[in-house]
This record gives structure tokens, sequence and C-alpha cells, in this order.
């Protein structure tokens, strides 16, 4: 048996090696997926938050991107959007999100509420007003009832940038939701400088609500600055009726998470959006 010590570097490499072909080998899959139609959306719905599942009346959903990959199948979000964030995919990636997000929504016979996710790269280095603004002309979408949701991370390059951006958005009547509140550093400042609609509570503080005082004296207090800032608050994570209690309690606006329902395709909440039956 080999008996001399190796480096920490190499008695890593083979993995690493593996990581960086996967990287590479699902990045060069990621920029056909548009094309090949590998990609769809998956909705979940978001409610006024009631006492319980039956009051929480369903106000909108958020599209979720779904990847298909034809050897691996499912690929999560978590995975491909921060490969198509690095390699510049995403702008292509993100433009036809929205586009089928908004196109979706505007079929819908009730006029609820979408929420689409933009990342840093779309957000920062694309012409994302004139996307936003140019796709909602297409798919003939109410401004009013686009959400686009956006961490901070994405404001920290450039604050001017960001809020000039944020500003022009808002300009074109849709929402704005600051995503994950509470998982970053510097949330508190971000809520003074950035004109934000919303709040999403990460869905961290949610799952320890009921199991340790501290997140729950944390929501409590993420529902007062909001409201006292005029944003409405959502929280995101909900699964359990303890925790919807808890939040329609202490006044939040919104919920979302497996208790309300899973992300789907939208042909599963046919009743929701108002279609007669299934797809
Ligand atoms: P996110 O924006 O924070 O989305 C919420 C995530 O939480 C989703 O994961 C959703 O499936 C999951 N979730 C919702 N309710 C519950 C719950 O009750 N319990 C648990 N355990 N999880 C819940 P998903 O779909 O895997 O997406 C992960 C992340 O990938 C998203 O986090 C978002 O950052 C990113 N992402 C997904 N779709 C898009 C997209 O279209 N564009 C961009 N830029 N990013 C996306
Ligand atoms: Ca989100
Ligand atoms: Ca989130
Ligand atoms: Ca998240």
């Amino acid at each position: 048996a080999k008996q001399k010590s190796r480096g920490t570097i190499s008695l890593y490499q083979p993995e690493m090696d593996q990581q960086i072909r996967d990287r590479r080998v699902l990045h060069q899959d990621l920029s056909m997926a548009v094309k090949n139609g590998e990609l769809s959306l998956a909705f979940q719905p978001q409610g006024a938050a009631g006492h319980s599942v039956a009051e929480s009346e369903i106000i909108g959903f958020e599209a979720l991107a779904r990847w298909q990959h034809p050897v691996r199948g499912q690929v999560s979000p978590a995975e491909f959007i921060p490969i198509a964030e690095e390699s510049g995919l995403i702008v292509e990636m993100g433009e036809w999100i929205l586009r089928e997000a908004c196109r979706e929504a505007a079929s819908w016979p009730k006029p609820l509420q979408v929420a689409v996710n933009l990342s840093p790269a779309q957000f920062m280095h694309g012409d994302v007003v004139g996307l936003v603004h140019s796709i909602l002309i297409e798919t003939g979408l109410a401004p009013g009832r686009l959400e686009l949701e956006i961490t901070e991370g994405v404001l920290i390059e450039d604050f001017d940038r960001g809020l000039a951006l944020l500003r022009r958005l808002k300009a074109l009547g849709v929402r704005i939701s600051m995503d994950d509140f509470g998982s970053g550093y510097s949330s508190l400042s971000y809520l003074q400088a950035f004109p934000f609609d919303k709040i999403k509570i990460d869905r961290a503080f949610i799952i320890n609500l009921g199991r340790n005082p501290q997140s729950a004296a944390i929501v409590r207090a993420v529902i007062d600055l909001g409201h006292g800032l005029e944003m409405s608050i959502i929280a995101e994570g909900v699964e359990t009726v303890d925790q919807l209690a808890f939040l329609a309690n202490e006044g939040c606006d919104g919920v979302q998470g497996y208790l309300l329902g899973k992300p789907l395709p939208i042909g599963k909440y046919a009743g929701l959006v108002g279609r007669a039956e299934a797809m």
C-alpha cells in the first residue's frame, strides 16, 4: 500500500476535477436547454395570510425555473442558475423565463399576480428596464400584476445604478420585492435606501418558528419594520398550520410554502387561476 503522504490539494484533486468537469458539461448542456425546450416554469401559490389554509386566499404565484435534462432528469435551479449566472447564459435564459411567466399570467382568467426572480447578472448587466417594458407590451400583461424579486446582493455592486434601475422599473408600474430577507448582511440599510414594495422573509426564520423564541421575535420585528416602511410582508417556506397561524396573528400580509402548495406546472393549479379544468 502507498505510505507516502500527499498534500491536501492532491488528495482532493480527483473530486475537484470531477466537479469542474460536471460543471463544464452542465454548462454546455445548459446552453442548449432553452433552444431544446428543456426549460419550463413551475408556479407556487402565494396567499393572503389567513388563520387557516382555507382562509388564505390565493393572490398570485411565484414562477420558478425547472430544467429537465435529457439524461440527468430534473436539475435543481440551485445548481443551474449559478452556472447560468457565471457564464452569462442567464441573460438569454432570464429573458425566456420572464416572457414565459408574463405570457402565462396574461392568459389566466383571474387577474392574479405573478412574481419572477431576477438574477444579479440579469439585473445589473442587461437592459432590464427595456426588457421588462417590451415583454409587458408583447404579452399584454398589466404591469401591476408583475412583481420582480431581487436579492440585496444584486444591489451591492453598484448602489447608484441599482437605485436608478429600481426607480425606472417602478415607473413602469411593476412591483419590486426583496427576496430572502434576513439571509444577507446589510438588509436594514438596503430597506432604507431602496424603494421595495414587499419583503420576503427568508425561509430560515420560518423553519425555526415554534422551535426557538428568537426566530419568532425576529419575524415579528421584520413585520413591524416593513409595515413602518409601508412595505408588505410575505413569509417564505410556510409548511405548517402553526406557522401560518402565528404569521396571520402577527399581521404578516402574505404566505408562500408547501402548506399552500408546492411549485407545480400551472395546469395543476388550473382551478386557482380560473380555468375550468386541468390542462
Ligand atoms: P427562491 O427564489 O428563494 O425560491 C424559493 C425556493 O424555496 C424554491 O426552490 C421553492 O421550491 C422552495 N420552497 C418554497 N416553499 C417551500 C417550503 O415550504 N419548504 C421548502 N423546504 N422549500 C420551499 P427552487 O424552486 O428549488 O429554487 C431555488 C432557488 O433558485 C430560488 O430560490 C431562486 O433563487 C433560484 N431560482 C429559481 N427559479 C429561478 C428563476 O427563474 N430565475 C432566477 N434568477 N432564479 C431562480
Ligand atoms: Ca424568489
Ligand atoms: Ca426566497
Ligand atoms: Ca432562497
